[in-house]
């Protein structure tokens, strides 16, 4: 049944509930009618009792007798006349006497005087209205059936064409083609599930568009250190008398950096499949922030960075240092990445009640407020040109997202284009 066409479907149930409602009419009009028939005329008996014994001293009874005989069949005569009486159109030589429901009644007169009266209400042979109506019967079944063809064939192209439009798409999209545009036509389920097919086909688009950003940061991020590292090497190969620092130096920091890239479509990877775990313990939020921030400007001295950390007193936190300081690293090194050529940055820790702030203060470009919401997103850039984002994975801030979110802690970004922007994380702190 699930294999079978909407068509042929629509038109089974079709015919099931015409061939219901011929069943139902069949009962009544062949096997139900002369008992129905008989019941019907039992109550008008009853009525016309009712109607008489209401009227019995009333003027117009003989108007109302007479009324009865012609609109309704029913005869009244005195209880004492035995003979039933006869439809005129029966009573001819040969014509069968027609069956009649009998009823006597005594009725009171005003006067005190009794009467009674025998009410006959004449039934007219069904026989012949049966077959008429049998004949009917056939003719309304082939009406039916046609009818039921019809109503299926159309309904089917209602129903079913805007479905196979959208398989049709969908079935591009399942391709990889995302320009599958689904039409809404037809009715509001349609409309519904092409507007969620839509935005599916945006949603994949995007994911793939990423992914091809990916893998054409990480394999340009990964072949530029490879290739220094493999001509170096190969020059101190040629000339291992002449090795100098700086070949050594070249060789250790871009695999310092290949390293760090690993790690972080690694971290990546571990914190979307929830294989990441917290190691929570108590500890010095300043004193760690102060060795970090040490640590990164002793790097980058030599280009004229300033990394001020602005402290009043230390704060003890629970919370995953390891963590904390890498997403605190990530902050930085975009404070770096995307400083202008100010190039000064402040650490600066705030204490409130029962907490403690942490913002990453630069004066770079800023974030226009439409890209604020996908900057935490993986692979998400907003300038692609910029020349130090170049070797950027996109991953850093999604990285930091997902360290705070594990954390349970408040994180955002305040950022104005062309002045600069606040990183900032909160985290419990103890008195
Ligand atoms: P990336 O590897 O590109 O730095 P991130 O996830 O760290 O990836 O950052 C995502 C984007 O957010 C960056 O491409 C950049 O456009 C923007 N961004 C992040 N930090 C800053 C900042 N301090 N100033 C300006 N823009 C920033």
């Amino acid at each position: 049944m699930d294999r079978l066409k909407l068509k042929w479907k629509i038109f089974i149930f079709l015919l099931a509930f015409c061939g219901v409602l011929l069943l139902i009419l069949w009962l009544f009009q062949t096997v139900f009618l002369s008992d129905m028939y008989k019941m019907i005329r039992r109550n008008e008996l009853h009525q016309a009792i009712a109607l008489v014994e209401e009227n019995i001293d009333s003027p117009d009874l003989s108007e109302i007798l007479f009324q009865l005989e012609t609109d309704k069949s029913v005869i009244v005569a005195p209880a004492r006349d035995f003979l039933k009486p006869q439809m005129p159109a029966n009573g001819g030589p040969g014509g069968a006497r027609p069956e009649t429901i009998t009823q006597t009644k005594e009725f009171t007169l005003s006067n005190g005087q009794v009467i009674s009266l025998t009410f006959h209400a004449m039934i007219t042979p069904v026989n012949a209205t049966v077959s008429t109506l049998q004949i009917q019967l056939y003719i309304i079944t082939a009406i039916m059936i046609l009818a039921a063809v019809a109503i299926a064939l159309v309904l089917s192209d209602v129903i079913a064409k805007p479905l196979v439009g959208l398989n049709d798409r969908a079935k591009k999209l399942s391709k990889g083609n995302y320009n599958a545009d689904f039409i809404a036509s037809g009715y509001l389920e349609v409309k519904e599930l092409s507007d969620t097919l839509n935005s599916t086909a945006i949603e994949l688009s995007k994911v793939d568009e990423l992914r091809r950003q990916l893998i054409a940061n990480i394999s340009h991020d990964l072949r530029t250190p490879l290739a220094l590292i493999y001509s170096y090497a190969e020059m101190m190969q040629d000339f291992p008398d002449e090795i100098t620092t700086t070949q050594v130096q070249t060789i250790m920091s871009e695999t310092k950096r290949l390293s760090s890239l690993v790690n972080d479509i690694l971290d990546v990877s571990r914190l979307e499949t929830g294989t990441m775990e917290l190691h929570m313990r108590s500890y010095n939020l300043t004193e760690s922030i102060d060795k970090t921030v040490a640590r990164l400007s002793e790097l980058l001295r030599n280009e004229g960075y300033s990394i001020v950390f602005e402290h009043t007193e230390d704060v003890y936190v629970t919370a995953d240092e390891a963590k904390i300081t890498q997403a605190l690293y990530n902050l930085l090194t975009n404070a770096v990445n995307y400083s202008t050529d100010d190039r000064h940055i402040i650490v600066r820790q705030k204490r409130g009640q029962n907490s403690v702030r942490i913002g990453v203060h630069d004066s770079g470009d800023g974030i226009s407020p439409e890209n604020i919401p996908y900057i935490w997103d993986r692979y998400y850039k907003v300038d692609k040109k910029h020349k130090r984002a170049i070797t950027g994975t996109g991953l850093g801030l999604s990285i930091v997202k997902q360290i705070f979110e594990l954390h349970g802690v408040g994180y955002g970004v305040e950022s104005e284009l062309g002045k600069g922007s606040v990183f900032w994380f909160e985290l419990e702190s103890k008195q």
